[in-house]
């Protein structure tokens, strides 16, 4: 067994393993997406500053 399936968060794309979006509070998650950037300085990401990221993270490039 093992292996939970990633999902991310409709709202801010974050990657998120539990059952609410620790970026934005949301609970509404998709596991249909593709692609996945890792942000390490969300001040220094033009990615981030494009979402309004505020969190080091995961995150999907498309959703569904
Ligand atoms: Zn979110």
């Amino acid at each position: 067994m093992g292996g939970s399936k990633e999902k991310a968060c409709r709202n801010c794309k974050r990657i998120v393993q539990g059952d609410v979006c620790d970026n934005c509070g949301s609970t509404s998650f998709t596991t249909t997406f593709s692609g996945l950037i890792i942000i390490i300085d969300p001040e220094k990401s033009e990615f981030a500053k494009e979402l309004k990221l505020k969190k080091a993270g995961a995150y999907a490039v498309k959703l569904g």
